[in-house]
């Protein structure tokens, strides 16, 4: 007689109707190496996929932190390339570089402590607006965040789809928001995001860039796959069922195996 395995019955991945399948977000990182968030306003007044209020914002990060730890950013920048961390970890990260990061998302970040990467479109720093989509970070609000501990990262010069335009426009798009933080900040920063995850199929960024998608990219290592890193986001409306889908980031965190060891990916 043998003795049956004691099997843990794998639930399946939280589905979130009203979303579209490439923009599902239950998968989270590829085993072991961070899981990266993305926001872009936090903000009462604005409706967008990613866009939470202050308190909703709040219970996102509680309801993350519950599972994983925060990943310092400065971790992105080690001489040997991205420190992978012991523990199941998270990164959190803002795009486009709205002012309202600043005004909402800023308090929230301090109460928890947790220091952010923000890609911001540098040529449209300081811009500013009524329509809070419209309206952006000043340099010295940046430079806030800077000394904080945050960092200020590049996401092209005007936010163009760079999967659709020429090869050298894209380039330029890339260099240009690269330089302008370089010459802002003293050192290349060496992470992008592509804006809306449309990554070109003809390699784009410099090496030694990180480059970092949205839900559209795979999980993959990211020493695999290092232009085209995964990230997911806590869809709006669907407070309820965030408990639930960080618990499945966490597994995915641990690999298929149920191992509570991560796998060597390297
Ligand atoms: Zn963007």
């Amino acid at each position: 007689m043998t003795t049956p395995a004691t099997t843990t019955p794998v639930r399946p991945a939280p589905h979130f109707p009203g979303i579209a399948e490439e923009h599902q977000p239950a998968t989270g990182t590829a085993p072991g190496w961070p899981l990266v968030l993305y926001f872009h306003h936090v903000n009462p007044a604005v409706q967008h996929y990613t866009a939470l209020a202050p308190d909703g914002f709040a219970r996102g990060l509680e309801t993350v932190l519950e599972r994983f730890r925060p990943y310092s950013p400065s971790d992105l920048l080690a001489p040997g390339g991205p420190v992978r961390p012991a523990e199941p970890s998270v990164l959190i990260t803002f795009d486009d570089g709205y002012r309202d990061n600043a005004v909402y998302a800023r308090p929230v970040l301090d109460a928890f402590g947790v220091r952010a990467v923000f890609f911001v479109n540098t040529g449209r720093i300081s811009d500013r607006s009524t329509n809070p989509r419209e309206d952006f970070l000043s340099w010295e609000q940046c430079d806030a965040f800077a000394e904080a501990g945050h960092i200020i990262a590049a996401h092209t010069r005007s936010h163009p789809h760079l999967d659709r335009i020429g090869h050298a426009e894209a380039r330029d798009e890339v260099e240009g928001s690269l330089q302008t933080i370089e010459e802002r900040y003293g050192r290349r920063p060496d992470l992008f995001a592509y804006p809306y995850g449309g990554i070109p199929a003809e390699p784009l960024l410099p090496p030694g860039v990180l480059g970092f998608g949205t839900v559209r990219s795979p999980a993959l290592p990211w020493s695999r796959a290092p232009h085209a890193i995964r990230r997911t986001y806590l869809p709006v409306g669907a407070t309820e069922a965030w408990p639930d889908l960080v618990r499945h980031w966490h597994e995915n965190w641990y690999g298929d195996s149920g191992n509570r060891e991560p796998r060597d990916d390297r």
